[in-house]
């Protein structure tokens, strides 16, 4: 398998050297498996930190109407129809999940951690606290998956803090259901089996970007990220969400909360997450997630997506992934 990648040279005079000749340089690389390309550029803080009182504060300002706390939870979340969850809505330890009021695909639902966390910081997120939350959606996939087999193409997905696209602030995940894939799911669920395992075969044996992980997840730092310090999971053997056992979904969740652990650490307070499912029992299709960091949420801040990521669909990041997995060290494969 090959990992391309092409180095292009440019030439500014410049400014700042009484406009000398230099030489620049940035870096294209090619995802080995949907074949997207992705732009390395040299380190210009593009993605400036997160100040913890700015989120604090703005979590405080919208914690009196919030429809996801407890005083409103109850009255101002819509309900499950009985064929989907009999209760009307599903818990997981402190995880509550309902169905979103803004439908994006045949089934919708939101999922918050806890009704009690209006402000959960990246570092917030415990192991439990996404397993539970992951639990959740998943018991809902495979009620919904069961309901109308047609709609097999499930994913779970989060946009964690406005800057991401939450339209609330209170953190949650979102799943869907749908009888038709987005985009995404289509290109990767159009990769051959056996690219996959030579992906991981050969990120395993390069050891760079690869972070290891437990019996059943496989961690690794994005070679062509999609966007700022793009992580990737991969779970051999599952094609659905829908299909997840309880221990893989421990172990998902473990990942997830190391990873915004990382995020944390590096400075950042806002993610987004896709878990992208092929239909239940797609033959050699491996159930894979990504994350990235989004901007930070401040006044007058810079959205990290242009008009490269939103129309050219290409990602110019300044954290190269050799970078963010030196950063990562061995956290993936500590017992958790
Ligand atoms: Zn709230």
């Amino acid at each position: 398998m090959e990992f391309r990648r092409w180095i292009i040279d440019g030439e500014i005079l410049d400014p700042e050297r009484g406009f000398e000749p230099r030489a620049l340089r940035v870096e294209v690389r090619e995802d080995p498996l949907t074949g997207h390309t992705a732009r390395l550029l040299s380190a210009a803080g593009l993605l400036p930190p997160q100040d913890p009182d700015e989120l604090r504060a703005l979590g405080e300002r919208t914690r009196a109407g919030c429809p996801f706390c407890p005083e409103r939870a109850e009255a101002a979340t819509p309900k499950l129809p009985a064929e989907i969850a009999l209760e009307g809505r599903i818990r997981r330890g402190e995880a509550l999940l309902f169905p979103n009021l803004l439908p994006y695909a045949r089934f919708s639902s939101v999922s918050v951690y806890s009704p009690e966390r209006h402000v959960l910081a990246l570092d917030e997120l415990t192991p439990r606290l996404v397993a539970d939350n992951l639990a959740a959606q998943v018991a809902w996939a495979r009620a919904c998956v069961e309901a109308d087999p047609s709609a097999g193409w499930v994913s779970i997905n989060a946009n964690h803090m406005l800057p991401s696209g939450s339209s609330i602030f209170h953190p949650h995940l979102q799943g869907a259901v749908n009888p038709v894939p987005t985009t995404m799911q289509r290109l990767l669920a159009q990769v051959p089996a056996g690219r996959f395992r030579d992906y991981l075969a050969h990120e395993r044996a390069e050891g760079v970007r690869y972070l290891g992980g437990r019996a059943r997840v496989e961690w690794l730092a994005s070679f062509a990220p999609l966007g700022p310090c793009e992580l990737r999971a991969f779970v051999p053997g599952v094609a659905s969400p829908a299909s997840l056992d309880e221990e893989t979904v421990e172990e998902l969740g473990a990942g997830v909360a190391t990873a915004a652990g990382l995020y944390a650490e590096l400075g950042y307070g806002s993610f987004n997450l896709a878990l992208y499912g092929a239909p239940p029992g797609t033959d050699g299709y491996p159930l894979n997630l990504r994350m990235i960091c989004r901007s930070s949420l401040t006044p007058f801040y810079r959205s990290d997506a242009t008009c490269l990521e939103r129309l050219h669909w290409e990602a110019a990041i300044d954290t190269s992934p050799e970078e963010l997995a030196r950063a990562a060290g061995d956290r993936f494969t500590k017992p958790g």
